[in-house]
């Protein structure tokens, strides 16, 4: 197991600086066994000879040259020495900038080991980059595969080698397997020591190979056996049984203007079974904006609220969180449901009755911002909470909410579409609901990719729809230009002048953005809401929820400037209507290839999974919205999207292990809690109960 030594201290081994140690924590290394597991992003090769012949088709050379002659290049200061050697292949040069003491140690009829970078340049093989050995019994460096880390602060490659060597020679011995037995053999994995010692220094490259295959495995391993943890720990709780017939659920199904969608039945049937099981329920709901996540969240309360208990719906704005109480009063309340909206600009003369209310169980659902979880918010009996767009709020926020109650049933909601791999890895997949198909009759979007300085086009193509008695939004990267003159980027408010004075003057225009006050931000929703204002100019702002059907047009300048996953819901709060809608993605000039191809992936994808697909393989899991916070996705070796039939496998292996060794998920396992430590809080490792 991972011996106590191993967390050793960096900043107290020997050799090691206190600013040293400062860039090293910052690379993430603050103890021995981090050290141990820093990766190498590649190698030097100085073991296997790599003759100057090699060159162009290799560009790194590994060879023993002997010095042929020396020259200078350019004048004075400038003066530049270059060094002629041959092996027994070729000829080469190496440039020496800054080094011209190398002519007294390299003399001509020398011989010397050199690794380095070649290219043929003005007619020679040369190369500026390049390490050199006397030739000799005792080669140092070379003869070796060297690792090659990733840098960062004042890290240097040879002292963070010289590092690494020295942890190795000392702690190695303490390095353990971690795998079960019956693992290790299966899979013929070498030693743990072994593999540890051949990622930095391998012998051969194939040793090195090997040693990945453990490493990466055993990260994944890991990581499946924690998430398949996390998930069963907060379902083991146990609590009583409650029975639902889900009466009033099924008269508010009647009462709405349309059907559920095959979707959201079977969503609701998953939900209602957890609700009636002896064990809370934890569960993820994914469905892309507007495929009618909210409304089983509401239909799903109805089940709670008739069997007597509270729930809370938790939403990211105060926006939201109206929009949403004015959705559940229309839905609810003719059935008889008390509700109640919370939120910090509620006033104590309001706030005062509302919870002494709440704590008396005279409200049977409560909608509100952070506001809820606010200490002095009490329920009587609270037992279902909601948090609509998950990943907006932190897990302490998340959890104060959820130890209100005695083990609430948990309904977290996200837009952002996780992709499986993902889901898999945080969730265990074991309590993933999705909404796949969003209601019928719904067009999709139409999207126009424009270059900027054709915004005239997009301008004449929204006044058509505007025409036709329909909305408009504009978003824009920044609220005010103060900061940003400079990149000439447009921003909401210069721009809401200029739209409403030269663009769309016969219209009524609004400028929305996060810096006004929530009253005003709310007024002008409503006005927007009731189509009193025609264009609302914005930032993004509007990207949650927001919900008015008339809107057909959503242009949003500078559309590289923002994520995919954010044009995504962006795009989404149009096309909530029967009309068609369009949404313009302006982009500048000087846009890359790469940053053409993402907003293509929006012009050619219009469900929010195979877009976080797409965008997932451009720019990597950190980067994905709502899993930026599990900081669990560092992986060390494993990519869990290059690695994807490895994690397959490891998550098969670790749900069979806990079915035939369910000790292994034990707290007083030393690997678990190694591997736990590192991992952040997730809601079920902090809540009271657990
Ligand atoms: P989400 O929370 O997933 O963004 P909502 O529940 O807010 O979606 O639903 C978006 C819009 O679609 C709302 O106006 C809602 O009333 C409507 N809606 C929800 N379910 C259906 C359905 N089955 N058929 C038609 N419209 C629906
Ligand atoms: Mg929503």
């Amino acid at each position: 197991m991972f011996a106590d030594e191993l967390k050793f201290p960096v900043i107290d081994l020997k050799g090691i600086g206190s600013s040293y140690a400062k860039s090293l924590a910052k690379a993430g290394i603050l103890t021995v066994a981090d050290i141990i597991r820093y990766a190498p992003r590649s190698y030097e090769n100085r073991k296997d000879i790599v003759p100057l012949s090699s060159v162009p088709d290799k560009r790194e050379v590994n060879t023993v040259v002997e010095i042929v002659a020396h020259d200078f290049v350019g004048y004075g200061k400038k003066k530049t020495l270059k060094i002629f050697v041959r092996d027994e292949t070729s000829t080469g040069v190496l440039v020496c900038f800054g080094r011209n003491f190398l002519k007294n140690k390299m003399p001509v009829g020398k011989r010397f080991f050199l690794y380095g970078q070649f290219d043929y340049r003005y007619g020679e093989l040369q190369s500026t980059q390049f390490d050199t050995e006397e030739y000799g019994e005792n080669p140092g460096h070379f003869g070796l595969i060297l690792p090659v880390y990733p840098l960062s602060g004042n890290l240097k490659q040879n002292v963070l080698r010289k590092a690494v060597k020295a942890v190795l020679n000392t702690y190695l011995p303490s390095v353990e397997d971690q795998l079960p037995a019956a693992l290790i053999r299966k899979y013929n994995f070498p030693s743990r020591k072994d593999a540890v010692r051949a990622v930095h220094f391998p012998k051969s490259m194939g040793e090195r190979h090997e040693a990945l295959r453990l490493l990466k495995y055993e990260e994944l391993f890991f990581l499946q056996l924690t998430a398949v943890r996390r998930a069963f720990k907060y379902k083991k709780e146990k609590r009583e049984i409650r029975k639902i017939t889900g009466s009033i659920m099924k008269k508010a199904v009647l009462l709405l203007p349309f059907s559920l969608t095959p979707d959201q039945i079977s969503v609701l049937k998953e939900i209602r079974k957890d609700m009636e099981s002896e064990n809370p329920m934890y569960r993820l709901l994914q469905g892309d904006v507007g495929s009618g996540k909210t409304l089983v969240a509401f239909l799903a309360a109805l089940f709670i609220i008739e069997a007597g208990g509270q729930s809370a719906f938790m939403a990211p704005t105060e926006l939201l969180a109206r929009q949403h109480a004015e959705n559940a009063a229309k839905l609810l309340e003719p059935l008889g449901v008390r509700l109640a909206f919370l939120s910090g600009n509620i006033k104590s003369k309001q706030r005062g009755p509302l919870l002494k209310a709440l704590k008396k169980g005279e409200i049977d659902l409560i909608i509100g911002t952070h506001a809820l979880f606010t200490s002095d918010v009490e329920f009587k009996k609270l037992e279902f909470v909601i948090v609509d767009e998950q990943h907006k709020f932190g897990v302490m926020q998340r959890i104060s909410l959820f130890n209100k109650g005695e083990k609430p049933d948990i309904l977290l909601m996200t837009a952002t579409p996780i992709p499986r791999t993902i889901t898999m890895t945080i969730f265990a997949d074991l309590d993933v609901s999705v909404i796949k198909t969003a209601p019928e009759g719904r067009k999709p979007v139409i999207t126009h990719l424009s270059r900027m300085g054709n915004e005239e086009k997009v301008y004449r193509a929204v006044k058509e729809e505007l025409k036709k008695g329909h909305q408009a939004y504009f978003v824009y990267p920044r609220i005010s230009s103060e900061s940003n003159a400079k990149e000439g980027l447009k921003d909401a408010e210069r721009m809401f002048r200029y739209l409403t004075n030269d663009v769309f003057p016969e219209y009524r225009t609004a400028l929305i953005h996060s810096k006004l006050p929530d009253t005003e931000k709310i007024s002008i929703m409503q006005n927007f809401s009731r189509g009193e204002i025609k264009i609302l100019a914005a930032t993004s702002v509007v990207e949650v929820g927001v919900d008015v059907k008339n809107a057909t047009c959503m242009v949003i300048e500078h559309a590289e400037r923002f994520g995919l996953s954010a044009l995504h819901q962006l795009r989404g709060r149009v096309g909530r209507g029967p009309d068609q809608a369009y949404t313009f993605l302006i982009y500048s000039e000087d846009l890359s290839d790469v940053g053409k191809e993402r907003l293509k992936i929006m012009m050619n994808y219009s469900d929010g999974f195979s877009i976080s697909e797409e965008d997932l393989k451009i720019r990597g899991p950190g980067q994905l919205a709502g899993t930026r916070q599990s900081g669990f996705l560092k992986l060390n070796f494993a990519d869990i999207i290059r690695d994807t039939d490895i994690l397959n496998q490891a998550r098969k292996d670790a749900l069979s292990l806990l079915k035939t060794d369910p000790g292994f998920l034990r707290a007083d396992n030393g690997v678990l809690r190694d591997v736990l430590e590192r991992c952040p809080p997730f809601e079920d490792d902090l809540l009271s109960s657990g």
